[in-house]
């Protein structure tokens, strides 16, 4: 099999969403199952490491190759290609499908799937499962993995699996696939939202299918994905202002506690404080933030269509009593399909607001991707408050020293931060904005703090983007010698060569 080392060819896929720039010896263009197994004996013939591109929207590096062959996956995507089975309530997909279209197909089907990373449009299923992505609607639905049902893959060997979820459970401990013997991980907090390395599923019982979701394509190729669908439902949703966030937190931590009498029971749970509300008035003002107000929530829930005025109600009483006025300004809920659609803009007009601040400072935004365990979400937002109100304190003195000598000044007092997120899951994004050299060294160490803080309250250090290249330095500091043999254990089980996503996870 020849690959091609035109560079120019080569070039984009030596970056992604993140700022890594790669390098690599050849391409490889692959559709077909055969085509895939033949580029992944050529490399190991040829001993080169291999990296799976599917549609590079990953923000850590993962689809970015430090050497060796780039197998790219085919860039077309349609509905057409996903198959719906309503019997079982399931769909197949090519695993370079966009998520966009496995959700078009199932909408088709009347069925609807959970899955709801916000770049749904851009990135793959396959990317989705090798990511175990979510989003909003994780809060309700789970991450990705909770919705495998099968999966095709391929080994570093070249070895072919078809695997069904509950076919392949571990013996004594160890999974058996093929010849090899990997042994089985700890199952993942189903307090915590996490994708920090392979682990087993919360939801469901042990199966081999789980090393495979979060893996960043250090495991095998990802060929083909069946994902587990519900019926489709109609959506309440709601746009809700708060006078102070303290009521805010307050709230959240009541729909945390997930009391079924209370006829609440949102799929998502998401969060705005004051800075992303100004940041996204001052580019769309006809949004119409109300001026008192200090942070916002968006929720979803899906009901069966005889609950809508139940839900809505249950939803009503429970804001007004949770402090929130009886104003539509406040309490927006959309009465018009065009309503639904200007909440969604407003929900991306946030992340884009931030973006574009930071685009035009020309200084890099750094965005925190933890997670805390449900039950600390008050320690949480203290926490991050405290952080970015006294920066010198929460590096230490002797890193505030370090920034005051290489940059002649001391470390700014406060960092310009935006949050915003998917509270419901303790998962919320600190976006650090910094506006010079200083500022931008300071937020580095600042996100580091924060980070083994986080990690050392019990929490993950990636809910949802994983660990790529850009963290693996901070997943080695911040997990015990102990679970990062565990990691390097199962990846050797196989693929002892550490030729596939070489530097993914683990240097
Ligand atoms: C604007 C924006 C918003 C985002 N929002 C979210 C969000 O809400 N939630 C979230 O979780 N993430 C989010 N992401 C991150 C990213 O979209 C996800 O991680 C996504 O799952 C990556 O899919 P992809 O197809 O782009 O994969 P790539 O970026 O191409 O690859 C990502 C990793 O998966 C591996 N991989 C890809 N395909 C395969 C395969 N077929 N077999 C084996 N390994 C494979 C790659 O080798 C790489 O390690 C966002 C990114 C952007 C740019």
């Amino acid at each position: 099999m020849s690959f091609i080392t035109d560079p120019e060819r080569l070039a984009p896929y030596l970056v992604d969403e993140s700022s890594y720039q790669g390098f690599a010896e050849g391409l490889a263009r692959v559709t077909t199952l055969e085509e895939a197994r033949a580029a992944l004996r050529a490399a190991a013939a040829a001993g080169l490491s291999v990296t799976f591109s599917a549609r590079r929207t990953s923000v850590t590096g993962a689809a970015i190759p430090e050497g060796g062959l780039i197998l790219a996956l085919p860039e077309g995507s349609d509905p057409d290609l996903v198959g719906v089975d309503v019997e079982a309530m399931t769909l197949t997909a090519p695993a370079h499908v966009l998520i966009a279209d496995a959700e078009r197909a199932a909408e088709r089907a009347g069925c609807f799937l959970p899955l709801d990373p916000t770049s749904r449009d851009s990135a793959s299923v396959g990317g989705a499962v090798a990511c175990n992505a979510s989003g909003a609607r994780s809060f309700g639905h789970g991450p990705t993995g909770a919705w495998v049902e099968g999966l095709v893959v391929v080994l570093a060997d070249g070895s072919v699996h078809t695997l069904k979820r509950g076919d392949h459970p571990p013996r004594d401990g160890v999974f058996h696939l093929g010849d090899h013997r990997v042994p089985a991980p700890k199952p993942r907090r189903a307090d915590l939202k996490t994708v920090q390395g392979y682990a087993l599923s919360a939801s469901h019982a042990p199966d081999v299918i789980d090393l495979f979701i979060g893996s960043e394509g250090t495991l095998g190729y990802i060929h083909e994905v069946t994902l587990r669908l519900l019926p489709k439902q109609p959506i309440f949703a709601a746009l809700i202002f708060w006078p102070t966030r303290a009521a805010l937190l307050d709230f959240v931590a009541q729909l945390q506690r997930r009391d079924p009498a209370s006829g609440l029971a949102p799929m998502s749970v998401e969060y705005f404080d004051r800075r992303s509300l100004a940041l996204a008035q001052a580019a769309q003002p006809r949004f119409g933030v109300p001026e008192g107000a200090e942070a916002a929530l968006f929720i979803e829930q899906r009901h069966a269509p005889e609950d809508e005025e139940a839900v809505m109600m249950a939803w009503y009483e429970a804001l007004l009593d949770a402090g929130v006025p009886d104003d539509p300004d406040y309490l927006r809920v959309p009465q018009s399909r065009a309503d639904l659609d200007a909440f969604r803009a407003f929900r991306h007009a946030v992340p884009e607001a931030v973006n574009a601040l930071a685009r035009g400072r020309g200084f890099r935004k750094l965005g925190t991707d933890l997670a805390y365990p449900l039950g600390a979400l008050h320690e949480m937002m203290a926490g991050y408050d405290a952080a970015l109100a006294d920066v010198p304190g929460a590096l230490g003195a002797e890193a505030a020293l370090t920034l005051e000598t290489r940059y002649g000044a001391p470390p700014p007092q406060t960092l310009d931060a935006a949050i915003f997120g998917h509270i419901g899951d303790n998962h919320v994004h600190v976006n650090l904005l910094p506006r010079d050299a200083l500022e931008e060294a300071a937020a580095r160490q600042l996100y580091r703090v924060m980070a083994l803080g986080c990690v050392a309250a019990g929490g993950s250090l990636s809910a949802e983007h994983g660990i790529g290249k850009s963290k693996r330095a901070l997943l080695a500091e911040a997990l015990p010698p102990a679970a990062l043999a565990e990691l390097r254990a199962i990846r050797d089980a196989l693929d002892p060569q550490r030729r596939l996503c070489a530097g993914n996870l683990l240097s």
